[in-house]
């Protein structure tokens, strides 16, 4: 398999991109080598620059569900295209796509569409403290929420990838009202409250994936949310990834937990950028027009975007992919550990519907120092074989690896033989 249209790419990049990429986690920091450069995807498949072909399973990092240009996508943005692409006023669309999450969300009354999963998780802290009229956030190790200045701390994603504790200019006082705790330790997060009582709210994954998958144990969720309320306090849930990816209605559908502000991202979008927070009625009127938090985006509810909104969120609600999803985890995540076996390599797998990843470490992974204990060159060989044998993987230990509905039969045949032929690549380190 050869790589030169990419690299020469890349060398080209590097002139006037910093790094040649426009998002770190695209770098190929951890595993080396030189990022790839996509030509064009189609259905389950990404093709590279050099002609090459892999079964997709970053899916531009969750939003492709469907697989890349489902008909029905392609069709419903092309005939958007034909009305115009922006005009700083509202669209019939936007109200339809604001009907369609409010409600697959039961405690979502009203939504606000933003540009990115970013956007939606920093406004949706800011309305948590418009509505307590509180500051201090608590988030928890591992969990990453975009690169907004106050949750760039102790974060997955890219910072856990480049082993960065947090980042560079972002100022003290920009932290200063943000609390850390460990994922599934409510007690971490109780000992927060016993010191500072101007709690506004906590934010989570409700499955992580920004760590690599990692699942709330038991009720971690809705003991959460039972001391939260205790406390008039926000539950926050950051359902970028797992909105719509989890469940119709997300990670809180299958968890059975109702957060008090979703942020959602990614898979509304269809693969444009698109973000969105939502909450009840009481808690939304803070919003500006109707209340005093101001909040706003030129391209906001962009009328391409959302035709892709729509079409994604309608056909995904048809096909009802979950119970597929579920098998085809459930297929790698025996033939990774059937391959471990086989060739002696100490692996953990974690997976949460169409979310899965394994660790290289022995331990069972339930919070981000258990998932920093993987071996992350293993990964790394593991990852280029995976290439070698025709599968695209987020190239990181941690990050989730995404299924879409597209996957057919032959394609999951085509992911075992190249988990055992990656494996075994593995164990002769
Ligand atoms: N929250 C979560 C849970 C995410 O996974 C991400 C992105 N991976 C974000 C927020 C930020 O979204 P975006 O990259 O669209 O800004």
């Amino acid at each position: 398999m050869e790589f030169k249209k990419s690299h020469k790419l890349y060398n080209k990049g590097l002139v006037n991109l910093v790094g040649a990429v426009n998002s770190p986690v695209r770098a190929f920091a951890s595993v080396g080598g030189n990022p790839l450069f996509i030509e064009k995807a189609k259905g389950s498949k990404i093709k590279d620059v050099d002609g090459n072909s892999f079964i997709d399973l970053v899916l531009s990092y969750g939003p492709m569900i469907l697989g890349h240009r489902h008909p029905k996508v392609q069709k419903a943005i092309t005939k958007a295209l034909k009305n115009g692409y922006s005009f700083g006023a509202s669209t019939a669309n936007e109200i339809k796509l604001a009907k369609i999450v409010c409600d697959a969300f039961p405690g979502m009354d009203k939504v606000r569409f933003v540009n990115s999963g970013t956007e939606a998780v920093l406004s949706g802290i800011r309305l948590a403290r418009a509505y307590t009229g509180k500051d201090k956030i608590i988030k928890f190790a591992g969990c990453y929420h975009g690169h907004q200045d106050s949750l760039l701390v102790a974060a997955g994603s890219g910072l856990a990838t480049l082993s960065l504790p947090g980042s560079k200019g972002v100022p003290e006082g920009a932290v200063k009202n943000t609390l850390i705790a460990n994922y599934n330790d409510l007690d971490s997060v109780k000992a927060h409250f016993e010191k500072h009582d101007d709690i506004a709210g906590v934010i989570l994954e409700p499955v992580a994936g920004n760590m690599g998958v990692v699942i709330p144990q038991d009720d971690f969720l809705k003991e959460l949310k039972a001391f939260l309320e205790s406390k008039g306090a926000l539950l926050i849930v950051d359902e970028v990834m797992t909105g719509f990816r989890s469940k119709f209605g997300g990670a809180q559908e299958l968890l059975g937990v109702e957060a008090d502000i979703t942020c959602l991202g990614k898979v509304i979008g269809g693969g444009f950028p698109v973000g969105a927070y939502g909450a009840r009625n009481e808690i939304m009127e803070n919003v500006a027009p109707l209340g005093g938090m101001y909040q706003a985006g030129t391209l906001s509810g962009n009328p391409i975007a959302m035709a892709a909104g729509i079409s994604t969120l309608t056909e995904l609600k048809k096909q009802n992919p979950y119970e597929f999803f579920d098998k085809v985890a459930a297929i790698i995540e025996r033939s990774l550990l059937t391959s471990a076996q086989k060739y002696g390599v100490e692996l953990t797998v974690n997976r949460f519907g169409s979310m899965i990843n394994p660790f290289f470490t022995s331990k069972h992974v339930t919070n981000f120092e258990e998932a920093q204990s993987s071996d992350t060159k293993k990964f790394a060989v593991f990852f280029w074989e995976m290439i070698k044998n025709g599968v695209f993987l987020p190239p990181s230990q941690f990050e989730a690896w995404f299924l879409s509905s597209a996957l057919s039969s032959k394609d999951i045949e085509k992911i075992k033989k190249a988990i055992d032929n990656s494996m075994e690549a593995v164990s002769k380190m």
